[in-house]
């Protein structure tokens, strides 16, 4: 895997203080993303043992409550599997700090056990992505959509186009229903 960024000090990428990893490449695409330096899989840097524990040791830090894991786009079948083994060490170093994750896909695309397929490969892919999903505490779902000024608000929080949700996945797994977070009301 390749990556784009740490963020150190982050306020805008999910709730409170937190620190953020952007990974590099993406398939998507989206008009008016914010970071479209981060789509070229062969740009930004190499996601070397040095920056993985500089990030796993900026991540606990006292002051830092969540952890933000963006791109580019972390659930792409090429950065997936080094984004579960991350997302396995944070959880088993700091399991009160809460991981946020921002995708292109929706949580329905990559949520749906039905699509196992025969082909061994994709089922393994798949079967990350589904581990991902399950380690983590929410996933803002969708593309950035620009274009379409009904769903473009900047002055949403944590998303950039209203049409992203920022799930609460334990809840959401434990109902088998979609559980939108609402900061005002504990889950
Ligand atoms: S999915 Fe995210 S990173 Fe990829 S193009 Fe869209 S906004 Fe940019």
């Amino acid at each position: 895997m390749r990556y784009s960024k740490i963020r150190e000090m982050d306020v805008s990428n999910g709730e409170g203080l937190g620190v953020s990893l952007f990974v590099q490449g993406c398939h998507f695409h989206c008009r008016g993303c914010f970071n479209p330096e981060t789509w070229d899989f062969s740009g930004g840097k190499e996601w070397t043992k040095k920056a993985k524990d500089t990030f796993i040791e900026i991540a606990g830090k006292p002051y830092i409550k969540r952890i933000s894991i963006l791109g580019g786009e972390p659930l792409c079948d090429e950065n997936a599997p080094e984004v579960l083994e991350i997302i396995n060490e944070l959880k088993h170093l700091y399991p009160s700090k809460k991981i946020w994750l921002y995708t292109g896909y929706s949580f329905e695309d990559l949520y749906n056990k039905n699509i196992l397929s025969d082909n061994l490969a994709v089922n393994q892919i798949l079967k990350i992505k589904h581990k991902i999903i399950e380690s983590i505490d929410y996933l803002v779902d969708g593309q950035f959509q620009l274009e379409n000024q009904d769903l473009y608000n900047e002055h949403i929080i944590w998303a950039g186009s209203t049409n992203q949700r920022i799930i609460h996945v334990p809840a959401t797994l434990s109902n088998s229903k979609i559980q939108l977070y609402n900061p005002k009301q504990e889950l």
